[in-house]
Order: C-alpha cells, then structure tokens, then sequence
C-alpha cells in the first residue's frame, strides 16, 4: 500500500478543520473525520466507541464504551483512561489495529478503532495524522458539550427570572399556578405537573395542576411522596419508580416531588413525572427546589390574601362589595323580597388587556368598570366583585325589564368610557317569591346566560328564560 505525501496530508486535515471550526455540530465533525479516513484507507473497517450514548450515528458503528470495559476489547478501555493512541500490530497474528482517543482539553470523549486488518504495519506519519483527526473529533465533542451547557445554563437563568417577575406581579393564586406549571411543563419536558395543599389531613388539588391530577388519578403519587417527604424531610429524586413495588404497573418512571415550606412548614408538595426512567437529570432537580423554594412565599402569600378577601366585605381592588357580602344579602332579599334580579358581568376578552398593557392596566381597567357600576345604580342596590375581573349587581325589588335596562345602559357606558377600550357581556336572572328559588339556582340561570352572551359574539345583555335581547343599543 502506497500512502500518500504530505502535502495531500495538510489539504485532508485543514478540511477537516475548517469544518469543525465552521459548525457546532458533532456529527458532522464526525462524518468528515470519517469521510476523510475512508478516502485515505478505503480497505479498513471503522468503530467509535463513544462515552455517553450517541446512538444518531449512521456512518459508522458506534458503541457505547461502558459495555467494553472488560475482556478483550480492553486496549479500547486502555486508549480511552490513557488518553493514549493503542497500536494492536502483530505481523505473526497478521493483525493491525490502532485505538485512537478522541481528545479534547478537559478529558476524552470517545475512542476511534481503525482496523486494517492484515494488511500492514502503521509508517508512524500515518499513525500522526490518524491522532490529529482523532483529537480534532474530541475537540468537538468538548466544544459542542461547552455550547450545550451554556445554552442550558442561560435557558435556566432565564427560566428564573421570568419566573421571579411574574411571581412579583401580584397575580391570583389561578394565574400564578397555571403560569408555573406551565414553565415547568415546558423547560423540564414533563408529561404531568401537580401541586397540592395539605392541611387537616385533607389534600387539595391547586389550579395549574395538569387534567391528570384535577381528575384524580395522580393520587398515589400525591400520597407516596407527602408521606416520605414528611418523614424524610427531604425532596425526592427518583429514577425508576417500578423499583418500589406499589408503583409496579405505574405509567410514569420518574418522579421528582419538592416540599413546599413557609417558615419551616411543609405546607404542601410539587410533583413533576415522566413516563421514561432516568428522565430528568440533576440539575433539572436542583432547578426545580430552586423554582419551588422561590414561589412558596407567593404562593402562601395569594392563599391568604384569597382567604383575607372572604373574610371583608369591601373588595380591595374595587372597592365595591365582596362576593360574600353579596350573596348575604341576596340570601336575605329571598327571605324578605318578592322578587329581586341578579346581574352578573364578566369583562370581554380580558386576557387579551393584561397580556397588550399588563396587570396593572388590567386592574386599573376593573375599577373603571366598578365605578361605572357604582354610578349607575341607587343606594340599596348591590354592586360587587365576583372574582376577578367578573363582577355581580343585585337589585332587590327590581324585575326582569329594569334589571336588563340596568345591564344594557352600564354596557354602553363601559364601551364609550374605557379606556383602553373594554366591553362587557351580562347574564341577567330575576326570582319570585312563587318560584322558591334558592341562590345557587339563581347564579346558575344568571351563568348560563352570560355564557349564552359570551357565545352569541360578546358585548351583550342575555336575560335567562327569555328570548335573546339584542346588544346594548
Ligand atoms: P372572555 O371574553 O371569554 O371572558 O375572555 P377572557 O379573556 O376575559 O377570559 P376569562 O374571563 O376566562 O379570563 C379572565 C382573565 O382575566 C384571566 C386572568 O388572567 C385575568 N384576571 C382575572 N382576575 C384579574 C385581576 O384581578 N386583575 C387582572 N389584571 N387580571 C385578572
Ligand atoms: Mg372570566
Ligand atoms: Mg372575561
């Protein structure tokens, strides 16, 4: 066999690099590396042995190193702890086989396996070159590790902070979970994401928390890890949940739950599963403790003010009444009255307000609305917050006819007066005394009205049990 000059040489291996310098992409550093091999040596056969599992590889076959770590094929092991070139050349076996490392600057990542097989003995120019290509792969591979890293790094920072910003934006409790479980779905790759209260022995299932838990099938992962957390005291990783034999038949592998503490009390717990084993890995764990660790306070926080809003009559937002003030007071209009009419109102494509102009153009929005409210109805009338941006007005001794009268002007006030421009759809349900109606029938009527606005196109009164009333004009 001849082998070419040196000149031919340089060309090979500057092609090589430029390529690796011009791509972040291991795969093609590999094929090139490959390619210029089997142009040189086109009778010999080619192995990588890789470190980590690579197996999107179909130029050459590629092993996975572990599984070489004894018997025969131990000059791959040698080549790669040594970082050294292995010669396996023996004329008598008519054998010819170099394991080169390939080598980067913090370790080596793999082993390239050339096997001429007896066809000669290596000239030590030839074994050279075979090194340079080989520490050119291995500079790659670190290089596109190093690129991985960072970016994953920087994804994660910015995970954080995104998460830290919207923590301190004084969301409700709903928009703060479904917000977080919806980061951690998408950054950690997980099918299911739940978290839970636990208080007086009793679990509750807060928004966010994947349809898998709200329908309450996660049960047994809720169960599994409060009872091990409050014994342990510590988060739970963990790989392959089959292992534990209550989890034997379990959809999902992996598990990672994080305590949820305020002031030295687990409150409640996060879980997040995959159904693969070994799925995440450790620094998604520790990214998780971190994410829960920061949003424990915001969440305690939004449980209490949510629990404080019940407890006061005013809204602190609206200063309008309190859900619960209203509902008092219509319990004792159905006990005194003959008739009363129920309004309830919901804010149109409210979303679309917070996300162009932010939360606190949105609130500000509420309490436009709410002093509208405020100033078209008299002193006994009852206007208040439902929840967020929904608002209620009950008028005891009022019929059907003035309710939606009621409901219709304050919808034309709302479009000429925003600003930014809103509209709002109303529900409007009137009781007799005859009816016995009770509150919950009376909400429901008003609901199922303003649902019936919100899909007859939005911007209008619907009265329940009555025909369609046109818009606001
Ligand atoms: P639709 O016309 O169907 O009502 O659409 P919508 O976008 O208004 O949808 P929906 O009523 O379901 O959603 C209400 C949104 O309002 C969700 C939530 O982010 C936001 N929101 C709820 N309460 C508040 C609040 O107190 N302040 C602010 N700024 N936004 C709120
Ligand atoms: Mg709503
Ligand atoms: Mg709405």
């Amino acid at each position: 066999m001849k082998f070419p000059n040196e000149d031919v040489r340089y060309e090979q291996l500057f092609r090589v690099t430029s390529k690796f310098h011009s791509t972040m992409n291991i795969d093609a550093v590999l094929e090139e590396v490959i390619n210029t091999l089997q142009d040189v040596y086109p009778s010999f056969t080619y192995t990588l042995f890789l470190a980590h599992d690579n197996k999107r590889h179909n130029v050459i076959p590629i092993k996975d190193i572990q599984e070489y770590e004894h018997g025969e094929n131990s000059l791959v092991m040698q080549a790669f702890v040594t970082g050294k070139l292995q010669l396996e050349d023996s004329v008598s076996d008519k054998k010819s086989i170099i394991y080169a490392p390939l080598k980067g600057r913090q370790g080596v990542y793999g082993v390239l396996q050339i096997n001429a097989h007896y066809s000669l003995v290596f000239p030590q120019s030839e074994i050279q070159f075979i090194e340079l290509l080989a520490n050119t792969a291995g500079h790659a591979f670190e290089n596109a590790q190093l690129y991985q890293q960072s970016k994953q790094l920087i994804a994660d920072l910015q995970l954080i902070n995104e998460t830290s910003h919207k923590l301190n934006s004084n969301l409700r409790l709903v928009d703060t979970m479904t917000f977080m479980s919806s980061q951690i779905k998408k950054s950690f790759g997980a099918n299911e994401v739940g978290f839970f209260l636990q208080s007086n022995e009793q679990i509750e299932v807060l928004p966010g928390s994947t349809t898998f838990f709200e329908e309450g099938n996660g049960e047994q992962y809720v169960l599994y890890s409060l009872k091990r957390i409050l014994a342990e005291k510590e988060p739970l990783f963990i790989g392959d949940l089959q292992v534990d034999p209550s989890f034997r038949k379990s959809s999902f592998r992996s598990m990672m739950s994080v305590p949820m503490v305020q002031q030295n009390e687990i409150l409640g717990v996060a879980i997040v599963l995959h159904e693969s084993p070994y799925f995440f890995s450790f620094d998604k764990f520790k990214l998780l403790q971190s994410l829960i660790h920061h949003s424990s306070l915001a969440f305690t926080n939004s449980i209490l003010r949510e629990e404080l809003e019940k407890l006061v009559i005013t809204d602190y937002l609206t200063k309008l009444y309190s859900r619960n003030h209203l509902e008092d007071c219509i319990q004792e209009s159905l006990e005194t009255d003959a008739f009363g009419t129920f309004i309830l109102i919901d804010i149109d494509d409210f979303k679309g307000i917070n996300d162009t102009y932010g939360h606190q153009v949105g609130d500000e929005a509420i309490v436009q609305i709410a002093n509208l409210i405020k100033e078209n109805i008299r002193d006994h009338d009852i206007g208040a917050r439902w929840g967020g941006e929904e608002l209620a007005i009950y008028l005891p001794r009022v019929d059907l006819a003035s309710g939606i009268a009621v409901a219709q002007r304050l919808g034309k006030r709302v479009e000429a007066y925003s600003n930014p421009k809103i509209t709002i759809s109303c529900g409007v349900a009137t009781w007799f005394k005859e009816y016995k109606e009770t509150f919950q029938s009376l909400f429901h009527r008003a609901d199922n009205a303003l649902y019936i606005a919100k899909q007859s196109g939005k911007n209008q009164v619907i009265a329940s049990e009555s025909k369609v009333i046109e818009g606001h004009s």
